[in-house]
């Protein structure tokens, strides 16, 4: 291969050029971001990013002496917009063309808007750095109420450190308990006591009807009627992934482009990576799997067709309200819980979900020691127990 274009300079992106340059890659390298900003880490814009602890400066994802060795032409602040059927030219957005042997869409998703929200001020959504200075800046003043909507992880983060920042906050779910997709209704139970725990007010089971306001937002109404004061909202109600184009000219796309358990799109030339990625039939939207896939995905995409495949377990984790919360592998419904180790009172513990008598996933709270050997012994015991729903 002379040329392979990375489309997205972010997480996945970075991993893939790493992995072409360290699989013996030496061809030229092509690495396209809509973001006018070099990689960055997303996963602390909600955390110390937003309460101060964790400056700009520390979310390089790459220092210069690496970007420089990895000998790369960055394209930045342009939208790679189409692709040509045969997955060889990509078409940008300011009217450049590359033509390529191999593609690695590392497209990511985008935050999911708020129907309502067009046009008034004061309601964020936080997935990109610009997102995260602007409502740094919006929270950087005087106490002010803030409605998050959505309790899922990137929900529950930013309310925590509107609480660390001296906010008053309410967070409001549809679903009855916060994150049981991710976690089942046991441990769902668990994480919305975090909420109260860190002096949130957690309202459940209801929608939102509307927002008020003229130029910005005043309330928030909800389905049952009741009118919630608002200076600043965060929708926090999940990720869209960026899978039109340049993908969805020539390749299948389902809710992520569709790829094989090795991130091989339907043409042997593209791999998928990411949070863009479906890969053998699921989509991660967690860091590891952004910076697991890409030396998988190149791999393949050096050998043109699928010779290695994404071996682990899924793993996540999300710090809220203090509390570090890790979990590894698929959860079923109607999983068995054991708790191996601490307890929920204390707000620290081990505990196994069990499927048919076999452990399929761990969750860990405040217990990142004992994790660690478990999360281990899961990726040890193989994929073959891990299949089924996430
Ligand atoms: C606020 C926040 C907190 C998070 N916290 C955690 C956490 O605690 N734990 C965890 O496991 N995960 C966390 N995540 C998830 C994690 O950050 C993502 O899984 C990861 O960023 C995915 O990386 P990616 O490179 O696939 O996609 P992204 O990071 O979304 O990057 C994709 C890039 O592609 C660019 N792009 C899109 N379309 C085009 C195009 N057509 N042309 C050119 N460029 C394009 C986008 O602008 C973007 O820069 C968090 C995410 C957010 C937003």
């Amino acid at each position: 291969m002379r040329t392979v274009a990375v489309v997205g300079a972010s997480l996945a992106g970075l991993y893939a050029a790493r992995a072409l340059r360290a699989q013996g890659y030496d061809g030229r390298l092509v690495i396209v971001g809509e973001e006018p900003h070099r990689p960055y880490d997303r996963p602390p814009l909600s955390k110390g990013f937003l309460t101060g602890a964790t400056g700009e400066a520390e979310l390089a994802l790459a220092d210069p002496q690496e970007e420089a060795e990895l000998a790369a032409e960055w394209l930045l602040g342009v939208r790679a917009r189409a692709l040509d059927a045969r997955g060889r030219t990509l078409l940008l957005d300011d009217g450049r063309r590359v033509v390529t042997d191999g593609l690695v869409v590392a497209t990511g998703a985008r935050a999911r808007p708020l129907p309502g929200a067009e046009g008034l001020g004061g309601v964020h959504t936080l997935r990109t750095l610009d997102d995260a200075r602007a409502l740094r800046d919006a929270l950087g003043g005087p106490a002010r109420r803030v409605v998050v909507i959505g309790a899922g992880f990137i929900g529950a983060e930013t309310a925590a450190s509107c609480a660390v920042l001296g906010h008053e906050v309410t967070v409001v779910e549809a679903a009855r308990l916060p994150l049981v997709p991710q976690l089942g209704a046991e441990m769902a139970e668990f994480c919305a006591g975090l909420h109260r725990r860190g002096g949130v007010r957690l309202l459940t089971g209801v929608r939102v009807a509307a927002l008020h306001g003229r130029a910005a937002v005043t309330a928030v109404e909800l389905a049952d009627g009741r009118v919630l004061p608002a200076d600043l909202v965060l929708a926090g109600i999940g990720a869209v992934p960026n899978d039109g184009r340049p993908a969805g000219s020539a390749l299948p796309v389902a809710d992520g482009v569709v790829c094989d358990d090795g991130c091989v799109t339907a043409l042997p030339q593209v791999v998928a990576v990411g949070d863009v990625a479906r890969v053998g039939g699921v989509r991660s939207e967690h860091w590891t799997a952004a910076t697991e896939q890409p030396a998988v995905a190149v791999r393949n995409l050096l050998a043109g067709r699928t010779v290695a495949h994404v071996p682990r377990a899924p793993y996540f984790w999300s710090d809220q309200y203090g509390a570090r919360i890790q979990f590894v592998g698929r959860r079923h419904d109607g999983d068995t819980l054991r708790l191996v180790e601490g307890s929920l009172e204390e707000g620290s513990f081990l505990c196994h979900y069990e499927h048919a008598g076999v452990t399929t996933a761990v969750l860990a709270v405040d217990r990142p020691r004992a994790f660690l050997p478990a999360r281990r012994a899961l990726d040890r015991a193989g994929a073959q127990l891990l299949g089924g729903p996430r």
